[in-house]
């Protein structure tokens, strides 16, 4: 279908990737390509250990890749290393699939001395799929006592990155930072471009990514304030930051959840990515585990209690009753509590109807900041736990005024494209190709390109 102006319907959406992990980039192909020399000598130790552990049985990788360029077939490849709905939303699963890839690629940099032939083959994939704009982000393990590694690593993949941009493919890279290192990192990210000013133009921003349970937005306040003023003056290299939040959070009350992904944005992150707990139905959240998001921490009720009381007004506009007395009272009784101690509040229908209208003050602040959501279609449904195409949250934020993209996330491991994605969206929604990319705009605006 072509829109009026000639133009594919939904091309920009489908050519222009803002959320998308350059590790989670290759595909089950790729994988037997890299590995097509070396598999017999690449340490595997780490992939079947924890693919033992998350599926109870000890695969045998030399056998798998022996047998796919004998039969030409990625059957077996894949059932390894692809992660589908059969594999059950288990990060540690996720993780032992991912895990794979990990082996080959430090093999491909510790051994060959050539981990841009990794990347060489994500950017193949993307120009074939035909976009043209990517930001591509990557963690690297971080240990404080070898920062040059976290330097060399960011540095390496930020300049195969600005080696890889012709006429028609421009690719960006934001550094992930490590939730529980995020200023002392930032310092190295600053490091970094004061040692390698060529790659200014491509280190456009910073990621939160991994599991974020346990990280309140919250904690990296100082980093956001050190980044704030370092913005401020230099206006030149400026860094922007995109944030998970609100992905899986079993770990609180649906309360704190809704609060986690509203305190990034007030923070001064400019994207966030999935915030499903923005737009899944708490009365689906709840039903996903037994007594799920009933227990959390005296440290986040304690933080949920100041945030209340602080947006008191706001809240009763939108409908949710906020008692300040029975609050403060609550406070002094939990106020000599350990802040690792478990609080649990049960549901009831009222309760679940707060979160709906707490879910669309969290958005309305959203959309007033200008924060974008990037939503994952099928990243969400395979770990995010959302259940079902008709839970996803992508219904609630596109009734919302929010800004939104979308993304692919971990293409390769989850074997789809960005246009897959959008595809999902526009059938699961029902919307036609235009009234869709109207909704959307152009998530190219969205870029953290300077
Ligand atoms: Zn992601």
């Amino acid at each position: 279908m072509q829109l009026s102006d000639g133009q594919p319907a939904l091309q920009a959406a489908k050519t222009c990737e803002l959320h998308v992990h350059s590790g989670g980039s290759l595909f089950a192909a790729d994988l037997l390509n890299l590995a097509r020399d070396h598999y017999e000598k690449i340490d595997w130790s780490l992939f079947v250990d924890s693919f033992e552990r998350a599926y109870g049985r000890r695969p045998d990788p030399v056998a798998l890749f022996r047998e796919a360029l004998h039969s030409q077939r990625l059957d077996a490849l894949k059932a390894h290393y692809v992660y589908g709905a059969e594999d059950g939303g288990d990060f540690a699963r996720f993780q032992a699939k991912f895990n794979l890839k990990i082996c080959i690629y430090r093999h491909w940099w510790k051994v060959l001395g050539q981990p841009e032939e990794i990347l060489q083959r994500v950017f193949a994939h993307h120009r074939r799929e035909g976009l043209r704009y990517v930001e591509y982000r990557a963690m690297a393990p971080y240990d404080h006592t070898r920062p040059e590694a976290f330097v060399q690593f960011h540095a390496l993949t930020a300049r195969t990155i600005a080696q890889a941009c012709t006429a028609d493919f421009t690719a960006r890279y934001l550094v992930s930072l490590p939730r529980w290192a995020p200023l002392e990192c930032y310092k190295l990210v600053q490091r970094l471009l004061d040692e390698n000013e060529d790659l200014l133009s491509t280190i456009v921003g910073l990621d939160f990514c991994h599991f974020e349970e346990g990280y309140p937005p919250a904690s990296t306040r100082a980093f956001f304030r050190c980044l704030h003023r370092d913005n401020e003056l230099r206006p030149e290299r400026t860094l922007a930051v995109a944030y998970h939040v609100g992905e899986v959070y079993f770990d609180k009350s649906l309360e704190s959840a809704v609060r986690w992904c509203q305190e990034a944005a007030e923070l001064g992150a400019l994207r966030l990515g999935h915030c499903t707990a923005l737009g899944l139905d708490p009365e689906v959240a709840v039903a996903r585990r037994p007594q799920a998001h009933e227990r959390e921490s005296v440290s986040e009720r304690l933080a949920q209690i100041a945030y209340d009381l602080h947006h008191k007004s706001a809240l009763e506009e939108f409908g949710v009753p906020v008692d300040d007395q029975a609050l403060m009272q609550e406070r002094s009784r939990l106020a000599s509590r350990p802040d690792d101690a478990l609080v649990g509040r049960a549901y009831d229908p009222s309760r679940l109807e707060a979160v709906r209208r707490r879910q669309d003050f969290a958005l309305s602040r959203l959309a007033a900041l200008g924060a974008v959501v990037e939503t994952c279609p099928t990243s969400n449904l395979r770990i995010g736990a959302v259940p079902d195409a008709n839970d996803h949250p992508v219904h609630r934020f596109l009734a919302s005024d929010i800004r939104l993209a979308i993304g692919a996330d971990d293409p390769g491991l989850f074997d789809c494209t960005l246009a897959d994605e959008v595809n999902w969206v526009q059938h699961h929604t029902g919307l036609t190709p235009s009234a869709l990319q109207a909704r959307l705009g152009d998530p190219y605006a969205y870029r953290f390109a300077r």
